[in-house]
């Protein structure tokens, strides 16, 4: 029988699931992902985090929770540095030992840790320890490692053309890569936050959804080229040390620099300690481009459909007014 291994469906899911999911099925193994978030993960995960915990931290444990007795071995990387510049949040980094040390019945955490600073063959080396607990043979880690990279290249450019992940891994299990050109909507918007906030749809109260009702197009960070988050500069001396916080603070800056969007939605979550500078650094920047709007919405684990439908209704209404406004002088 396969040996299952559990993938919590959140944090790094959104950018790296279908490398993980292709390499473990190439080397025989059963990929477990947790149910949808849902009320009763999001309840679970509070009871068994911090209290302090940031919300995509606790929904971190609550998956866990769902998944933790289906599995053989659970997979939750130390993951520090992928790009050889920023760190992933210090909450990223302590989850395995938050999760062994929170549950007592657990199968075999699967917890390398990867930093390219270190050694940049790390990666590999990482997935190479994760395929040795299923074949000892090299030369068919190496095969499945090429191959997961193949699909994951494929995955983010399914994203880069503004495929949600969901539709992205249901293209690539369908093999059908055309993509419907989005039909022009009067409004553009950029909603920026971590994609494991922004992504799923629960604590996002569905937020990309109901703007595409409202008749506005989004565009979130993945569509964001990698080279111009990279080459965008900012008014802090640094780049932030976290690499998601890095690249949507960049990223916003990028929009508020060219203009190309109507508006600039910043969904962040109660308790993140990184965002409490980007999202301020995302209001100054704001104060200096007045005819792009900006809001910022804070998820966290009460956030309501009514109130933030209404938040979003008076905004869009808003930046539409105030367009009809500009055409018409
Ligand atoms: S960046 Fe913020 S939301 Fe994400 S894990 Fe860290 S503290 Fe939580």
């Amino acid at each position: 029988m396969a040996a299952k291994v559990g993938i919590p469906r959140t944090l790094f899911y959104y950018v790296y699931f279908p490398m993980v999911e292709t390499f473990l099925k190439e080397l025989g193994a059963e990929p477990v992902v947790s149910s949808k978030t849902s009320r009763k993960i999001l309840d679970d995960g509070v009871r068994e985090a911090l209290a302090d915990a940031c919300v995509p931290v606790k929904i971190f444990f609550g998956h866990v929770q769902d998944v933790k007795d289906k599995i053989d071995f659970l997979f939750v990387p130390r993951v520090v540095c992928l790009n050889g510049r920023t760190i992933y949040c210090p909450k990223f980094l302590g989850l395995p030992d938050m999760i062994k040390h929170t549950f007592d019945q657990l199968p075999e955490v699967i917890d390398t840790r990867i930093d390219v600073r270190d050694d940049r063959f790390a990666v590999w080396k990482a997935f190479y320890m994760l395929g040795k607990k299923f074949t000892n043979s090299t030369a068919k880690i190496f095969f499945s490692y090429n191959k997961a990279k193949r699909v994951l290249k494929l995955y983010h450019k399914l994203l880069k053309e503004g495929l949600s992940p969901e539709a992205a891994m249901n293209k690539l299990k369908s093999k059908d890569y055309n993509i419907k050109p989005n039909h022009q909507s009067l409004l553009k918007f950029a909603v920026l936050g971590y994609p494991y906030i922004v992504h799923d749809k629960y604590i996002s109260v569905n937020l990309l959804d109901k703007l595409n009702k409202l008749g506005v197009e989004t565009i979130t960070l993945e569509q964001v080229p990698l080279n111009i988050i990279k080459n965008t500069k900012t008014d802090i001396p640094k780049d932030m040390f976290w690499t998601f916080s890095d690249m949507v603070l960049k990223a916003a800056y990028h929009f508020f620099n060219r203009g190309t969007v109507d508006g600039i939605i910043h969904l962040t979550a109660f308790g993140c300690g990184p965002d409490s500078m980007v999202d301020k650094y995302m209001e100054l920047k704001s104060k200096n481009h007045p005819h792009i709007p900006f809001m910022s919405v804070t998820i966290d684990e009460h956030s309501g459909e009514a109130g933030m439908y209404t938040r979003l209704e008076a905004f869009v209404d808003m930046v539409k007014r105030k367009k009809e406004a500009v055409n018409n002088a």
